[in-house]
């Protein structure tokens, strides 16, 4: 395998390990947006505009509201998830690539880890990994806030250096490169914004792209 013999190999969850195309991370959105309104009793432009702002400025949704409004998080954990998963197919070649890679294989994921659970089997990646670790497991702080990927490596006993990170969400790559991670970009290349020092490499598809890399050698 060459240059990408790693022990630990990381993955993010949602919109890495299926595509945005499926649409789940759209009604998370929506439903996101639709507690705020309830819970908060705005209309849904403040929504909208609370979602973004404390996404922005905290990773998630939830971070700000927990500090800002005191809501309950694992009621909008709850709530948030529950969307229609049928757009997502069974991956068996990424599944077999996956189970084929040697070293300790994690999920790390700003979700839960019921979500994460449903998701992995519908994509039929539920026996992939060896841990799953949402944003429950770091005491509610998310990806891309420094001590979410502490927690992370502390957890695991993960060496940074000899670990690649593989997300859909460019600015969680940040962290895992200071941190001393190879990382990977998943995504249309339209969306590496100007990140790229923080970027080691990019794939579009995450199947495709570790098919490539792994031939490489
Ligand atoms: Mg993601």
């Amino acid at each position: 395998m060459g240059r990408f013999s790693f022990n630990y190999w990381i993955f993010d969850l949602d919109n890495t390990l299926y595509p945005p195309s499926s649409l789940v991370m759209k009604q998370v959105g929506q439903r996101i947006r639709s507690f705020i309104q309830q819970y908060l009793d705005v209309d849904m432009i403040i929504a909208a505009r609370l979602q973004e702002e404390y996404k922005k400025k905290y990773g998630t949704s939830l971070r700000g509201l927990m500090l800002h409004h005191q809501i309950s998080a694992d009621e909008f954990l709850e709530y948030v998830h529950q969307v229609d998963l049928a757009a997502l197919e069974t991956n068996q070649e990424l599944a077999y690539i996956i189970r084929e890679i040697p070293g300790n294989k994690y999920i790390f994921t700003n979700s839960t880890i019921k979500h994460a659970n449903n998701v992995l089997a519908k994509l039929d990646l539920n026996d992939c990994f060896d841990g799953i670790f949402d944003v429950r497991c770091a005491g509610y702080i998310p990806k891309p806030q420094d001590e979410a990927y502490q927690e992370f490596i502390r957890h695991y006993g993960i060496k940074a250096e000899e670990a690649i990170f593989f997300e859909d969400t460019a600015i969680n790559l940040i962290p895992a490169a200071a941190f001393g991670m190879t990382t990977v970009l998943v995504a249309p290349e339209s969306s590496r914004q100007n990140l790229i020092p923080y970027i080691h490499y990019h794939m579009s598809d995450v199947t495709d792209g570790l098919k490539q890399i792994l031939n490489q050698g």
